[in-house]
């Protein structure tokens, strides 16, 4: 029997069978599994005379995911797998969570490497995404180091573009290594620029703001501005001696 034949003689019921079919069918997508695609990436839906696909929302955290790839991320955590044993683990896991319900803001997050911090940010970029927002990621010592070697280069005002003016952005490992002149002109001109625009912004860092400050007062007193209270640094001590809005 022809799909034309019996009940669906308006080809408007023809497509949407179409569509039907299309997306019942499971993908094979990887990384993040989408229960809205089946891992396909596209939606199927009647256009005008035939089937037409639009991009599925996951399509923002895939992107994202193979931006993290870059620094070891494979997947994009929740704040539960961020694990409590302390409470000031809990007041941070609380604030983080606070600040990605918010529109507005910076957060900031320091220490040494396996201090959890990714684990949070990253929980963070997950809940933006999850409520729509549209969120850019910024390796310092990879996406910083191709913007320095960009600089006095025409083609240096299009590539720092979309980290200034996007939605959220989420800075990795800000100053990871040796700070040059040309780590601080990066880092003013991309933080200044959210900073007048009071575009939301996520920083994690093995510098804590205190340090920020010695480093470069503008950029410092920015971020401690904007931080107010998300602002932590977790110590490279084995008890953790933690102080909210460290300030010293
Ligand atoms: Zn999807």
């Amino acid at each position: 029997m022809s799909i034309w034949d019996g009940r669906l003689k308006d080809p408007k019921d023809y497509l949407e069978l179409k569509c039907k079919t299309y997306n019942s069918a499971p993908g094979k997508l990887t990384g993040y599994d989408c229960p809205i695609c089946k891992n396909r990436g596209v939606i199927a839906q009647p256009g005008e005379r035939d089937v037409v696909f639009r991009w599925c929302s996951c399509r923002e955290k895939r992107l994202m995911l193979k931006n993290l790839e870059k620094s070891g991320i494979t997947r994009l955590n929740t704040f539960e797998e961020f694990l409590c044993p302390e409470k000031w683990q809990s007041k941070v896991k609380g604030r983080a969570k606070a600040f990605a319900e918010r529109d507005w803001g910076w957060f900031y997050m320091s220490g040494q490497p396996g201090c959890g911090k990714t684990l949070l940010c990253t929980g963070i970029v997950n809940r933006f995404l999850e409520r729509g927002k549209s969120v850019r990621y910024f390796l310092w010592r990879e996406d910083g180091t191709r913007l320095k070697a960009l600089a006095g280069d025409i083609a240096y005002r299009e590539a720092i573009e979309p980290y200034k003016t996007c939605e959220v952005l989420y800075i990795d490992d800000l100053f990871k290594g040796a700070v040059t002149q040309g780590d601080l002109n990066l880092a003013f001109e991309l933080l200044n620029h959210r900073y007048l625009a009071g575009s939301i912004t996520l920083i994690s860092s093995e510098k804590s703001v205190s340090e920020l400050v010695a480093l470069d007062e503008a950029i410092g007193s920015r971020v401690y501005e904007k931080t107010r209270e998300n602002r932590f640094h977790i110590p490279n001590s084995k008890h953790k001696n933690w102080r909210l809005n460290e300030w010293n």
